[in-house]
């Protein structure tokens, strides 16, 4: 490792940070003592955790006046927990900051580095962003936004996540000697704002030390990801609504989608498309993106006259339950789309064979 100091190289961060900082609700005021509620900081990273900054601010806000210590997310219920979550996708957050919050309101917050990465949910970039942000702790957290203005700045060829270990001992000193906290979330912020995809290189504090834009490779570094093309699958997702209920999937006890009430979802080449000859609402489809696949989305509303046996793992609950349960975010989406006016569909599934594959034995 030839790389200048860390914290010569870094310096100018610190004053650019005071200078420019967003007021974001988890951030302490003084960035130089520990954070006065370490329980806050630990949501904001859970989190922020493959979400946005600005979809993020108003659920923290949301969530820490429904759960505003770890004690009272500890004792919560889970449905609750589920539904304080709904609609910021990726629900095993939910579930492991629940789980976290119940080791930190028996225990105490653990004293390392370590005790912080054997917390549910906390890998090693979330414990070392809690360590630093919240106890002040010289623990280098390098996300994607971290590795991508490092790489740049020290003109690292190839992917900079192979030399996580080297960076994490390289950036220390710099932590000690501008703050921890500061630090952190200045790197996080020059990721996020100006060394993006595109870079603002004329605007950046690091610019005149900056390896790649001196060489004039800053959109190049680091190499973009190849990514497995996604999966893709077509289906109807259907509302079946009769004598005042709806049909859903209630939650899973484990996996994925555990605690989220699921709407029918039926494969679209299972179904011939013919002339809808029941009472249906359509909606235009759209498209649900996941990390590793596609759903082409073709949201429906059946009204039927009376309630049949639900299949096994199905159950009719009424209607005005609904805006109550946690339901993931396509789910979500249909849920919405009942409120709004549709149009009767030129091609649906046959109301029969929706049945036969929605009902359980008579009775
Ligand atoms: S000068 Fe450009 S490439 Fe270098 S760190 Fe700043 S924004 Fe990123």
């Amino acid at each position: 490792m030839s790389w200048p100091a860390a914290s010569a190289l870094l310096a100018p961060l610190a004053p650019w940070f005071e200078a420019v900082r967003r007021d974001l609700p988890w951030r302490a005021g003084d960035l130089d003592a520990p954070h006065p509620d370490p329980y806050a900081v630990l949501v904001s990273e859970l989190m922020l955790q493959q979400t946005q900054v600005a979809t993020v601010v108003p659920y923290f806000a949301r969530w820490m006046a429904r759960f505003p210590t770890a004690a009272s997310l500890a004792e919560a219920d889970e449905d609750m927990v589920h539904k304080a979550w709904e609609g910021l996708g990726y629900y095993r957050r939910a579930r492991f900051l629940k789980a976290a919050a119940g080791c930190i309101a028996t225990e105490g917050w653990p004293g390392d580095l370590e005790g912080l990465a054997g917390l549910p949910g906390l890998g090693p970039y979330t414990a070392a962003a809690v360590g630093s942000i919240a106890f002040q702790w010289a623990t280098p957290a390098l996300d994607g936004n971290a590795f991508r203005v490092l790489a740049r700045l020290l003109l690292i060829e190839g992917d900079p996540k192979a030399r996580a270990a080297e960076l994490r001992t390289w950036l220390a000193p710099a932590l000690e000697a501008h703050g921890p906290s500061r630090l952190t979330q200045a790197l996080m912020e020059l990721g996020a704002t100006t060394c993006g995809p595109a870079p603002a290189c004329e605007s950046c504090p690091l610019a005149e030390d900056c390896g790649a834009r001196r060489a004039g490779r800053a959109a190049e570094i680091p190499p973009a990801a190849k990514r497995p093309k996604p999966k893709v699958s077509a289906l109807w997702l259907v509302a079946l609504e009769a004598e005042g209920h709806v049909l859903l999937h209630p939650p899973a006890a484990k996996g994925l989608l555990a605690g989220l009430w699921r709407w029918p979802a039926l494969e679209i080449p299972d179904f011939p498309a013919q002339a809808a000859h029941g009472d249906f609402t359509a909606w235009p489809a759209w498209t649900q993106v996941y990390t590793h696949r596609r759903e082409a989305v073709a949201p429906l509303h059946l009204h039927l006259g009376a309630r049949f046996p639900a299949a096994e793992g199905l159950r009719w609950i009424p209607a005005g339950e609904l805006p109550s349960l946690a339901v993931g975010k396509r789910d979500q989406r249909l849920r919405d789309l009942l409120a709004t006016p549709g149009q009767r569909p030129l091609e649906a599934p046959d109301p029969a064979a929706l049945m036969r594959a929605c009902a359980g034995p008579s009775t």
